[in-house]
């Protein structure tokens, strides 16, 4: 299978640079990289997908076709763009924004319903981890509860909050464990996220658990970001200096 290779922007870059960011990284990918790339840009620099090697996702949506849903987007807007793949379940939704586990099996329930890909994002914080495997594992399976594991559209995403942004990535012991504990619940790819980086994605990337990665910080320019690609099994050309500019 094709290694999946992820990119959240979360609420960073413009849409000038979005463009650009896509226009180089489209110029760099061919069919042959045994990749599969997402970017997931802010809402208000969602576009098209630009070629059959990049796809674009987006961070969220509401459960709904459109109306009166300040602040968010629906799928009549995402059909216009022909998105079809989402983010659900982010740790920065469900602590920042207080998306409990119903909402986020509402929204699946809604975009399995539509068709979309779906990137499920689980994960556990400090304190549990902290408790051991046991409490993680528990702890996970009440993040997968409302959610139709066997969707073949599902994508999980296990990112572990004290991962995320802190630069300090799982180990790649843990990463192998928690994979495992989370393939026995379900058969869905399964991503690796938290503190992905260009040093560290090559053996994250060699792990036999890990069927991608999900990157936040280190996906914010190209410099960072392509050397992760080509951190999968196969990759072409290098970036030019031209590129990192
Ligand atoms: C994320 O938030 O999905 C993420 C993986 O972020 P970072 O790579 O910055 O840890």
């Amino acid at each position: 299978m094709r290694k999946i290779i992820a990119a959240n922007f979360k609420a960073n870059l413009t849409r000038a640079s979005t463009e650009a960011y896509l226009k180089t990284l489209q110029s760099k990918l061919t069919p042959q990289d045994g990749v599969q790339v997402y970017i997931f840009p802010a809402l208000s620099n969602l576009m098209s997908s630009p070629c059959g090697m990049i796809t674009i996702g987006t961070q969220n949506a509401y459960p709904a076709y459109n109306g009166a849903f300040t602040g968010e987007i629906g799928l009549e807007i995402l059909q216009e763009l022909g998105i079809t793949t989402i983010i659900i379940g982010h740790s920065e939704r469900r602590n920042l924004l207080a998306e409990t586990q119903e909402i986020c099996a509402k929204k699946f329930a809604f975009f399995a319903q539509k068709g979309f890909e779906i990137f499920y994002c689980i994960g556990e914080n400090l304190s549990v981890r902290e408790k051991g495997l046991d409490a993680v594992e528990k702890f996970i399976h009440a993040q997968l509860e409302g959610i139709d594991t066997t969707y073949d559209k599902l994508i999980l995403a296990y990112e572990p909050i004290w991962a995320i942004g802190t630069g300090v990535s799982a180990s790649l012991e843990q990463i192998s464990q928690t994979h495992q504990i989370i393939k026995n619940q379900a058969k869905a790819p399964l991503l690796y996220g938290g503190s992905v980086n260009p040093q560290n994605a090559k053996e994250i990337l060699a792990l036999d658990e890990v069927d991608g990665v999900l990157v936040g910080s280190a996906a914010l320019t190209l410099e960072n970001f392509y050397p992760i690609i080509q951190a999968s099994p196969l990759i072409s050309k290098p970036l030019t200096h031209k590129d990192r500019q």
